[in-house]
């Protein structure tokens, strides 16, 4: 046989896995190459970790709540080490089952780092692997910019494995995963302040969105600061670390998570001697077949810089093997793609913001709801729900939906259907509620704003 494998893949992450398996049940000789960790980021350290930190730090408040409905909870007290080894310990389960399930398909897993040397041939370590189709889905790496005593920061990386507990935490950035962060490190006990150069942290999403979780972040405790940057760190004798901001204002804390957004990871991946562009960013350049500029070598996922989400480098990398293995057309539909954020309170949205609802159509309407959650009428906490819907007036299609507020991210997954199958606000009006719950309010919405 002329090549080696059909089909090789470097990075065994989201993308990468799917790509695999999906080719060898279609009948491709498959090898995928992995350096670091089976299942890549959302596996290690992304999703999956993140999700369980944010039920262990919900508890906080979980203990808080059930006093009002009759609960004594005495003496309640966090052990960071029993959380950190027990996620651990579940990741070794996951990375075991992505094991299996590469091996049960049929795809020889290649440990080692990979590097392009031409168009079909890739090295890992000392072998040297030919295809004739190559798949590069090397994921993102977080990027720190460069400052004085930038050496002592932390990124998500580094996190989930802390080995003490900090009583005091700065997170920087205004994306996500540091508004994440600030949750579960407040949630869990430590003093957090979160630090971002902008006005208000989660830039693109809908801006009463942006506004309802900043004011519920402060009523949690944590110390939000915009509009600022760090300019300098220096670790002090009792390993506490002096932070000096751009405007002179100083803090003291136990550690700096920077959460200041990823780059694609593709040092020393070879792109240069194979000949594959970058952009700007130093995203892999793809045609809308995933195809670079070398016509054997595809990419998929984070590397491609187009939607850093897993379940979108699942269906990039199912559509890719399926188009160059079973003979189907290529197709990723990027409309409507639902997403959460696992703040706390947590936020789900699909669709388009106001922002780009007024930006696209004539004529809208919002409609928007606030209540405090049945649950905190008896436990007392002072937290509100935000819902929101945005109407075309001319076609009364729902263009898009937001939420803040328990289970955001559980409610507007079905909500994605509806707005992908282009339910109008007249068919979510006649949708029946389900009672006593949150969701329900969507589909109460009578009157606009
Ligand atoms: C803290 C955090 C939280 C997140 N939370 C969510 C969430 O809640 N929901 C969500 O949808 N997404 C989330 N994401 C994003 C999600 O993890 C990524 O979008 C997804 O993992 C991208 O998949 P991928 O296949 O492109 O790359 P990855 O999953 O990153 O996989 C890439 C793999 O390639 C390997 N690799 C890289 N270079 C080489 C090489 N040269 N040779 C061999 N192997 C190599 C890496 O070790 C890695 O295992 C989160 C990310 C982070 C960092």
């Amino acid at each position: 046989m002329k090549y080696d494998y059909d089909f090789f893949v470097v990075g065994a992450g989201s993308g990468g896995v799917r790509a695999s398996r999906i080719a060898a049940s279609l009948g491709a000789r498959v090898g995928v190459a992995e350096e670091r960790y089976l299942g890549g980021t959302c596996v290690n350290v992304g999703c999956v970790p993140k999700k369980l930190f944010v039920y262990g730090s919900h508890f906080h408040e979980d203990f808080q709540d059930a006093r009002g409905f009759g609960w004594t909870v005495e003496g309640a007290s966090f052990d960071w080490p029993t959380l950190r080894d027990n996620k651990t310990k579940e990741i070794e389960r996951l990375n075991g089952i992505y094991r299996n399930m590469l091996g049960n398909a049929g795809v020889d897993i290649v440990e080692g780092h990979a590097e392009l040397t031409g168009p079909n041939t890739v090295k890992v370590g000392d072998r040297e692997i030919t295809a004739e189709h190559i798949l590069l889905a090397p994921g993102g790496w977080p990027f720190v910019p460069e400052f004085p005593g930038s050496e002592h920061v932390i990124t998500s990386n580094e996190v989930f494995y802390l080995e003490q507990f900090p009583k005091r935490a700065l997170v920087v950035g205004g994306g996500y995963i540091a508004v994440e962060f600030a949750g579960i490190l407040s949630g869990l006990g430590a003093e957090t302040v979160q630090a971002y150069r902008g006005e208000l942290f989660l830039r693109g999403f809908d801006e009463a969105v942006r506004l309802t979780l900043k004011e519920e972040m402060l009523k949690k405790g944590v110390d939000l600061r915009f509009n600022t940057n760090v300019a300098s760190i220096d670790k002090k004798d009792d390993g506490s670390l002096d932070v000096t901001f751009e405007d002179g204002s100083t803090l003291n804390t136990d550690v700096v998570l920077y959460a200041t957004g990823r780059r694609p990871k593709i040092d020393n991946l070879g792109l240069d001697k194979a000949g594959v562009e970058v952009n700007a960013k130093g995203a892999v350049v793809v045609d809308d077949h995933f195809r670079t500029s070398v016509p054997s070598i595809y990419a998929v996922g984070d590397v491609i810089d187009r939607v850093q989400l897993t379940p979108v480098a699942l269906a990039e990398g199912m559509a890719l093997a399926k188009y160059l293995f079973g003979n189907e057309p290529l197709n990723v539909d990027y409309d409507h793609i639902p997403s959460a954020v696992f703040s706390q309170p947590s936020i789900a949205t699909v669709g388009l913001t106001e922002e780009q609802a007024r930006e696209r159509y004539a004529d809208i309407d919002v409609y928007t709801s606030r209540f405090r959650h049945m649950k905190h009428t008896l436990s007392g906490r002072d937290e509100k729900t935000f819902m929101k819907l945005l109407v075309d007036k001319a076609t009364d299609k729902v263009l898009g939906c937001h939420m803040v507020g328990a289970d955001a991210g559980e409610i507007v997954q079905g909500l994605a259907v509806a707005l992908k199958a282009g339910a109008t606000k007249a068919i979510f009006d006649s949708t029946i509620g389900i009672h006593p719950t949150a969701a329900e309010e969507f589909v109460t919405m009578r009157t606009p704003d």
